[in-house]
């Protein structure tokens, strides 16, 4: 049977998990009992945290590394939770983890990026987990792929498993960017897309692996309607046994949370609605205009698949195309529209161009 102060911390659990934004905050790795009660009980005091994370078990890319205290750092997450009433989370990606941290009361656990990436630890961890009743966050895979991502999802489900939210912490590259894992938002977002209600956190720390350009990352976050933020903090950052860069202080967290704007999803307000209307209005006409637009670019491209196979001439032809995109460049700027957004668009619609006139020679 619960305890009440089981029961209690359950609630806030739930409660946490409902809330929006949520934040979860704390080390990178536990170090000491001392360290992580008391990096627990500063956040605590922000007022602004609603759940205390913390490594126990490291996946470090380079043997060597510190991989976390382990199993004998599960006690004092107990009582950080304990004096401060904040519910725990930890990285688990082995069935005896999962158990381990069962245990020890841990409230939520989350499948790192280093596990996501691989179906056999997630299918392990799922398997453990069947009948337990207990959230899941599951951060997206190290590589790109978004299938990865939702294969982990779906085996975390299929083990009966209710509350599964997402943390986009980015993506390896190879080289160097101004990220330490780039975010490509477009990826979360489509994660996002496909999967509508599902919470979805971002952990700006391991995107940026620096301090200075947490705030901006965190605040577009935001501005991208996701419900929360995993922030790693220290009491004493620069002397963190892992991913030292890119703690903060509570503090300094406190600091930065008050400064984000928030923004919600929606609002009662009849003027912002009506305001709002009248543009949607705007835009799905040129939405159609533009779809109107196209199919008749794409039929053009038909007639002119047909002249070319008549005359035995390619479809491709790179020096039309590269005076194209040039010109697209020159009028884009113009108007506000940028090379990138116009390499894409124009990619897009070359590719359709193709496949259409390819369709025609081969009738
Ligand atoms: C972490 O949160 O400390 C961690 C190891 O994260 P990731 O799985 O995103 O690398
Ligand atoms: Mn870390």
């Amino acid at each position: 049977m619960q305890t009440t102060t089981e029961s209690k911390i359950k609630e806030t659990t739930q409660g946490a998990w409902n809330k929006r934004p949520l934040i979860v905050s704390g080390p990178c790795s536990a170090e000491s009992e001392e360290q992580l009660v008391q990096t627990a009980q500063l956040l605590a005091a922000t007022g602004m945290v609603d759940m205390l994370r913390a490594g126990i078990w490291k996946p470090r890319t380079r043997p060597g590394m510190f991989e976390g205290i382990g199993t004998k750092g599960l006690p004092w997450l107990q009582q950080a939770k304990k004096i401060t009433g904040l519910p725990v989370t930890v990285e688990v990606a082995t069935a005896k983890q999962v158990e381990d941290a069962l245990h020890f009361d841990v409230d939520v656990l989350w499948v790192g990026a280093r596990t996501t990436v691989n179906p056999f630890s997630v299918q392990e961890v799922a398997d453990v987990l069947r009948g337990v009743d207990v959230p899941v966050l599951i951060k997206n895979p190290v590589n790109p792929d978004i299938e990865l991502w939702m294969g982990a999802v779906e085996r975390i489900l299929k083990a009966g498993i209710k509350q599964v939210g997402l943390i986009h912490r980015g993506f390896s590259t190879f080289g160097n960017t101004d990220f330490r894992n780039s975010p490509m938002w477009h990826l979360a977002i489509e994660m996002k897309l496909r999967n509508p209600g599902m919470i979805m956190l971002c952990d700006p720390s391991h995107i940026c692996g620096r301090r200075d350009t947490l705030m901006e990352v965190s605040q577009k976050a935001i501005d991208l309607d996701y419900d929360g933020l995993m922030i790693e903090s220290h009491i004493d950052p620069d002397k963190a046994w892992s991913d030292a860069k890119q703690q903060v202080t509570p503090e300094r967290l406190k600091e930065m949370l008050q400064t984000i704007i928030w923004r919600k999803e929606d609002t009662n307000s009849v003027e912002f609605h009506t305001a709002l209307e009248k543009l949607r209005q705007q835009i799905n006409h040129l939405d159609d205009e533009l779809m109107q637009l196209l199919g008749q670019r794409m039929k053009i491209a038909e007639q002119i698949g047909r002249y070319k196979r008549d005359n035995n001439i390619t479809i491709l032809q790179t020096n039309r195309w590269n005076s194209i995109i040039e010109k697209a460049f020159k009028k884009g700027e113009g108007l506000g529209l940028s090379k990138e957004f116009i390499t894409k668009y124009f990619d897009a619609v070359h590719m359709e161009s193709i496949n259409r006139q390819k369709k025609v020679m081969d009738e």
